[in-house]
């Protein structure tokens, strides 16, 4: 049963306005993090969301970048009270070798990565959007934003909430769009371009009660004691692709990226069977598994692995999030990107509601920022058909600007597979060649002859 975290502020306004200055669609954390920020400026925002949340959502490991994000957003106590599990780190077996990957090795021993079970998670983001004076619309689905020249966009939408179902419009100055895979105005726009290669990948994934998970220690647990040794996120390349397994406070969430063409023709049961028996004879995921049971009904599928997005903003909109790109999540980046792209949009609202003069130069250098920084994470996880639609002058520009160990990080995580020739190629003529050397990971990255649980 999900319930509204302990500190929300639920009550919402009844009415919906007929104008406001900012109209945000989505309330992840994209959409969560931009309203409070522009609601914190007391700018006059909106936010319409299709669910009522809490709601569920995949996604569960957050490196301890989202940190200073949440700092920012005067969200970090709420988050700590919560009591999330705190991971060290990932082990990562990919063909044949197998690394060990600490937090605490590149300066996050005190802000070290979580486990968020993504419902509470998103919901302690939103409901303090709401208690930073957002005005939040929950089970409010946006049909579509209606632009006309030089006047004030228009969103339409359909009002859910359990007393009826009515059809109603909202203009306002800007628009956010945050609406996750969803992409309202991508979509629109027809500008959401999905990376394709000989290979096309998808997710499917599921959760599994009394799981053991792997500790930072390199030996298994039983998840009672997941507050007493931290975990890492373990991740195994297979013939089809690469699996995870993270695990959670009651539950492990455990996932496949694979091949399209693996599960082509097949129905649900079928899917679920590749699943259920690919978990059961992946090495250590095996073990981990053993005493555990699948809970029935928690299979998720998501398409469209990894896409980006050629109009992320305009005079008067923006996309982030999801709604602006979405990564392989490899390397645990896509709220990291939620929460960095809901800062630019912030930025290029608020500046341009203060020089509206210069507003389509404040949208292009945020939707510059966004793209850039998925530009990045495209090649960091996808090896060579990350490329599409990368500015590698961009991209160098964006890793300058990273502090050092974040970029330390990044680098050093991207060796641990074999998909990083092309980021490390662009480090390397950025004048980081020594940054890309095996001896620059030094003792930060663990080779492991075996793991042996
Ligand atoms: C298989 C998989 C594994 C992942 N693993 C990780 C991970 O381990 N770590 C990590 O950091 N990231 C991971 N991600 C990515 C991460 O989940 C997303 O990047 C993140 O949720 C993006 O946040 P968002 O706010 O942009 O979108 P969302 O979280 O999707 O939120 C969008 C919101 O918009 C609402 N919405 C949609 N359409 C409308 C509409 N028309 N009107 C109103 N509201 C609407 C939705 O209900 C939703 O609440 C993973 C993703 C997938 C698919």
């Amino acid at each position: 049963m999900l319930e509204k975290h302990a500190d929300a502020k639920t009550t919402q306004p009844r009415a919906i306005p007929a104008q406001c200055d900012v109209v945000v669609i989505g309330g992840g954390p994209a959409g969560s993090a931009a309203a409070t920020y522009l609601a914190q400026e007391g700018i006059d925002v909106v936010l319409l969301e299709k669910e009522q949340f809490p709601r569920p959502q995949v996604g569960e490991s957050l490196i301890p970048h989202f940190w200073k994000f949440a700092d920012r957003l005067g969200v970090s106590d709420q988050i700590k009270r919560e009591n999330f599990v705190v991971k060290s780190g990932g082990i990562i077996a990919w063909k044949e070798k197998v690394y060990q990957l600490s937090f605490a090795s590149f300066g996050y021993g005190d802000r070290p990565g979580l486990h968020v079970e993504r419902d509470t998670f998103d919901d302690i983001l939103l409901r303090h959007a709401v208690a930073s004076g957002a005005r939040v619309y929950e089970e409010v689905v946006v049909r579509k934003v209606i632009f006309r020249d030089g006047r004030r966009p228009v969103i339409a939408y359909a009002d859910r909430r359990r007393d009826g179902f009515s059809r109603g419009e909202i203009s306002c100055r800007y628009v956010i769009d945050a609406s996750g895979y969803t992409a309202v105005l991508a979509r629109q726009f027809n500008s959401r371009r999905v990376v394709t290669s000989d290979t096309k990948y998808l997710g499917l994934w599921g959760y599994y009660k009394d799981s053991l998970y792997l500790g930072g220690d390199r030996q298994s647990h039983p998840i009672t004691a997941v507050h007493d040794t931290p975990p890492v996120t373990f991740i195994s390349s297979f013939e089809d692709g690469w699996i995870w397994h993270i695990i959670l406070r009651h539950r492990a969430s455990v996932g496949l990226i694979i091949n399209t063409d693996r599960i082509k023709g097949m129905g649900k049961a079928d899917q679920e069977a590749y699943f259920r028996a690919t978990c059961a004879q992946t090495p250590i995921l095996q073990k981990l598994l053993e005493p555990a049971v699948f809970i029935e009904g928690s299979m998720g599928f998501r398409p469209d692995y990894s896409y980006y997005n050629d109009k992320v903003a305009g005079e008067n909109f923006i996309s982030i999030g999801d709604a602006a790109g979405f990564v392989d999540p490899i390397f645990s980046q896509g709220v990291q990107a939620a929460l960095y792209n809901a800062t630019m949009a912030a930025w290029a609202v608020k500046s341009s509601l203060a020089r509206e003069s210069q507003r389509a130069r404040y949208f292009r250098m945020a939707a510059n920022q966004i793209s850039q920084f998925y530009s990045f994470a495209r090649l960091m996880a996808l090896g060579h058909f990350g490329q599409a639609g990368i500015d590698a002058d961009k991209v160098k520009a964006l890793m300058a600007g990273f502090p050092a160990n974040e970029l330390d990080l990044a680098l050093v995580a991207a060796m641990t597979t074999d998909r990083s020739q092309y980021l490390h190629r662009i480090a390397t003529d950025a004048g980081m060649a020594e940054k890309v050397d095996r001896e620059f990971a030094g003792d930060r990255l663990l080779a492991l002859d075996e793991l042996e649980i």
